[in-house]
């Protein structure tokens, strides 16, 4: 805000070389009615002439900076400054130059990180209708072929309604995943904290995955949980995240098996899932977390796998204040490790 108090004004006549000059000419007048006794009444008339001019002086100055200010922000707000190095004041207006420049650093990284969020959301949107497309074509076309004598057919007829049937299935799952993160996104997800016991927890998730994996003939093991270790978070938000990692880890192993353990450490007990199954290519490790990325987009396709599973499984982590590591080696196996706070 500015200052119209007299220190304003006098710092107005002090900086102002014009200002300087006048108060030098009034002195020489006092030294005049000193010299030839001019009256009184002329030196008040004087005074008064000193102080509109200064007045004036000080309300020209005021509108030149406005002036300067107003050509700056309107380049600004044109795109004509490529970076903020462009923005040069002039010697009067110095004192904010760093100011302006960093406002407009401000602006630019907010309008790049709006740009970056709107590509996002539209790549968002361009993945879900492409993903969404899939099920419903199949469903449809399932129904069109039974409607179009397929319904008549006993050897075909059952089939093809299971077929929809999973496809149906797919699709609701790819639904709920799809509400699951966008919740998450956007930072609407109620996580209920509490202490729980480890080794009880661990037994009950691992133990529901056993037909899955025997289905395949894989060995899932739980290594021996230290019965004493408490550890603190969402039981169901941790549910979905082991859920995730060990559906992932029988679905991409064919030999050996899936073993998870549970560490004690100073502060946090640490959970590894880790499989004898295909492995991740290195160049593949940091994109399995993005959503709808999948390795082998034809084969999870047909599964009917979303390739959201670990997207959600950041997003709860992150929740959790803690974060996933993943270690992988082709055709040897993949190993995914998280802590949790004791
Ligand atoms: P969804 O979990 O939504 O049903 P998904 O399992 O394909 O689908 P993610 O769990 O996000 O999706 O996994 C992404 C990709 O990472 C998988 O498609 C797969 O290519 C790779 N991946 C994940 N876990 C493993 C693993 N244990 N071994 C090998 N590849 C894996
Ligand atoms: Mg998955």
């Amino acid at each position: 805000m500015i200052n119209h108090s007299s220190g304003y004004y006098y710092s107005t006549i002090a900086q102002n070389k014009w200002g300087i000059a006048a108060f030098l000419t009034f002195l020489v007048l006092i030294i005049i009615w000193g010299v030839h006794g001019i009256g009184f009444i002329y030196l008040i008339l004087l005074f008064l002439f000193y102080n509109l001019g200064m007045l004036s002086l000080s309300i020209w100055e005021k509108n030149k900076r406005t002036e300067t200010l107003k050509e700056i922000f309107n380049k600004i707000k044109n795109n004509e400054y490529e970076n903020s190095g462009e923005i040069v004041l002039p010697s009067y207006l110095s004192g904010i130059q760093s100011e302006i420049r960093s406002m407009y650093e401000k602006i630019q990284s907010d309008m790049d990180y709006m740009n970056k969020l709107e590509k996002v959301r539209s790549e968002f949107l361009g993945n879900v209708s492409h993903e969404l497309r899939t099920p419903i074509f199949t469903i449809q076309g399932y129904i069109e072929t039974l409607i179009n004598g397929a319904i008549d057919d006993k050897n075909v007829n059952k089939q093809f309604l299971e077929k929809a049937s999973r496809h149906t299935n797919n699709l609701n799952n790819l639904l709920n995943d799809l509400i699951d993160i966008s919740m998450m996104e956007a930072g609407q997800m109620r996580l209920s904290f509490c202490y729980f016991n480890a080794e009880e927890y661990f037994s009950s998730v691992v133990n529901e995955f056993i037909p899955q994996a025997e289905k395949k003939s894989l060995r899932l093991y739980l290594h021996k949980v230290p019965s004493k270790l408490q550890l603190f978070g969402d039981k169901e938000k941790i549910k979905q995240v082991m859920t995730n990692l060990i559906q992932n880890a029988i679905r991409y192993t064919e030999t050996g098996g899936v073993e998870i353990k549970v560490e004690e450490e100073e502060r946090s007990g640490k959970i590894t899932v880790s499989d004898t199954g295909i492995g991740i290519a290195p160049e593949y490790l940091d994109r399995i977390f993005e959503r709808f990325f999948r390795v082998n987009k034809a084969r999870s396709k047909e599964a009917g796998d979303s390739g959201l599973g670990l997207a959600i499984v950041k997003h709860i982590l992150d929740a959790h204040g803690t974060k996933i590591e993943v270690q992988s080696k082709l055709n040897e196996g993949t190993s995914f490790s998280f802590r949790l706070k004791k």
